[in-house]
């Protein structure tokens, strides 16, 4: 495995619409497995492939309750509401608040490429938003409500 470099906002390769994924292949396994590499390093939530320079339908997702990798994700039902901050690895030192849905059902193949569907609410319904509007080139800057915000992390031992 390896790290990747983490595309930031006005890199091109962030506003491109991305390709559905066919087969897996060990090229496919490789970057999936970088991704979960490189978001772990960067202490992210969720990574999606254009944020690593390409144009494929997949993300990875931790929101603490373990890996998820989402190939050709679609959501298929949404409800509720829930307004709060929100930043991306796109962005980093950044947040804004954001509106989502508070919960979410989506579609997806697994790395078996397996028919799945996952139930989020709250941050993995939050998440899952965010991930999926990377594959169409979207940032959350477009839905961000009021100024965004600087955010300090802890630096780590
Ligand atoms: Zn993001």
């Amino acid at each position: 495995m390896a790290l990747r470099q983490i595309r930031i906002q006005g890199d091109p390769v962030l506003e491109k619409s991305c390709r559905a994924i066919t087969e897996m292949t060990p090229k496919l396994q490789t970057l999936i497995d970088d991704m979960f590499e490189t978001m772990y390093e960067a202490n992210g939530v969720g990574l999606a492939a254009p944020q690593v320079g390409i144009l494929k339908r997949v993300v990875v997702i931790d929101v603490g309750d373990g890996p998820i990798c989402m190939i050709n994700p679609e959501i298929i039902e949404s409800s509720g509401e829930q307004t709060g901050d929100e930043g991306c690895l796109s962005l980093p030192g950044k947040a804004g608040q954001v509106t989502r849905p508070n919960y979410v059902k989506a579609r997806f193949l697994d790395e078996d490429m397996e028919e799945y569907e996952i139930e989020g609410t709250e941050l993995l319904a939050r998440c899952i938003c965010h991930e999926l509007e990377h594959l169409d080139g979207h940032m959350y800057t477009e839905k961000v409500v009021g100024p965004l915000h600087d955010v300090t992390y802890e630096e780590e031992d």
